[in-house]
This record gives C-alpha cells, structure tokens and sequence, in this order.
C-alpha cells in the first residue's frame, strides 16, 4: 500500500514534532499495511516554506531513522505546495519538489475557503511544461463543498484529486463524508491517501478506508485507486474514467 500524502517529517510543519513522533507515524503506518509514503510537508502555506533542499535532508534523516530500527518503511520526498501565483518561477529555481523522479505530478493544496482566480490559468501553464497538477482533499474545500462543478471543471482540463481517507470514513463529519462518496461515484478523485498528521487525532484510516472503498464500489475499484497510487509514483501516465457532474441541488445551503 502506497500513502501519496503524509506529514511524518519532524519538525518542519505541523505534523510529527520530533524524530520519535515520526517513528510512531511510521509504525501505525506498516500496521496498516502501508510499504510506501510519499512524506508532504506543507510548501508556502502561510506558515511554512520547505523547499526542495529541506525536505530531501529530512526524508535522508528519517530513512536512515527508520531502517536502524528495523521499521519496514520507503519514505519518498514530496511537497503539498500551496497554490500561490509564483509557483512557475519556484519550479524554476528548484524549490519544488514533484511527487515522481520525472517532475509529471504536483501535489496542490489550494486555501480552506476559496479557489484562487488564477488557478485556472497556472495549471494550464504547469500541464504545457508536461505537469499534472493532483488537487489534494478537494473534499475539504469550502468553494467546491459548496459548488463541486468547481472541481469537475479541473478534472476535465487534466487535474487529477487525491480524496482524504479520514473524510470517506466520517472523521472530518457527515457533509465532507458525503461529499467523498459522490465524488468518487463522479470520477471526480483519483486516489485516496491518509494526510496523516500524527497517531491521535490526524491519523492513517488507510485501511478503513481501502475496506469501505471495496464494499461500496467492489474489489476492481480498490485495485484501480492502489494502481493509480504507483503509476503516480513511477510518472506513468493515468487513463482515469469520465468525470461526471454531481446533481446541484444536494449542496444548497450548506454554508
Ligand atoms: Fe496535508
């Protein structure tokens, strides 16, 4: 099992503080059945930067951490970079990190509330240099919650989305849960991964979740959202089902 979306880097955000928190994560991880996390820090989010450089040093850390106390776990460097408008020019001066060797996928987070105006225009400049840009949680933003053509529009331009496991298993309450089922239902997310924060109140639901994608969509839809975890990995291309639209009327008024 592959978790494309992590925060078990100590000390850089705010997922594990120190190297034993991180060791914690990594167990609850492999109980789960995790082999594989791609570790996101957050990237410009208002509160943090970690650039390329940062992150690379401390998945070195955390892997050397790892295998000295026999956990068996690969942790891969990632980014969850923030939508901001000088993303082109971060690319360029190497500040960014894709989630696969070749630089085809991205990690995007855009604000709780809003869509930015100009995400339109950045993710066609990001797809003409070769780039996909994978929409983490769009389940847990307010602007598609309330209106998900938003995201439906994205995805028929080329995005790829990355569902939360937590919100298809009801941790972040029964709208966001909703949400998730309709949204795989639509084709509207891709994969699912756990943006675990800790042990506690932030963390893996990677299993329930694969075992409530299984009972409500069947066995092939399970391996189909694990395959699309490694093509990810390994830069290879996604042949993704039609997105569809979600019936309007169900989000009406939920803010
Ligand atoms: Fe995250």
């Amino acid at each position: 099992m592959i978790d494309l979306h992590c925060h078990i880097l100590p000390g850089i955000d705010d997922g594990a503080k120190t190297i034993d928190d991180s060791m914690a994560m990594a167990r609850v991880a492999v109980a789960e059945g995790i082999t594989h996390i791609l570790a996101t820090p957050h990237y410009k989010n208002g509160r943090w930067t970690n650039e390329k450089d940062v992150v690379l040093q401390s998945v070195t850390a955390v892997q050397k951490e790892l295998d000295n106390r026999d956990i068996p776990l690969t942790i891969f460097p990632g980014q969850e970079v923030r939508i901001v408008g000088e993303l082109m020019e971060d690319v360029l001066e190497n500040k960014i990190q894709f989630v696969d060797e070749d630089n085809k996928y991205l990690m995007i987070e855009f604000p709780t509330a809003t869509i930015p105006a100009f995400t339109d225009s950045l993710f066609f400049n990001l797809q003409k240099t070769g780039v996909t840009p994978i929409i983490v949680h769009p389940e847990r933003n307010h602007a598609i919650l309330n209106d998900p053509t938003i995201l439906l529009n994205l995805v028929q331009k080329g995005a790829l989305a990355q569902l939360t496991a937590g919100s298809y298993i009801g941790s972040f309450g029964k709208k966001i849960q909703k949400l998730s089922k309709q949204l795989i239902e639509a084709n509207l997310v891709h994969f699912i991964a756990s943006d675990a924060h800790n042990t506690t109140t932030r963390t893996f639901y990677m299993k329930d979740a694969y075992n409530k994608l299984e009972k409500e969509f069947g066995k092939e839809k399970l391996l189909e959202y694990k395959q699309v975890t490694k093509d990810i990995v390994n830069g290879e291309l996604i042949h993704s089902a039609e997105p569809k639209l979600i019936k309007q009327s169900k989000f009406l008024g939920l803010f």
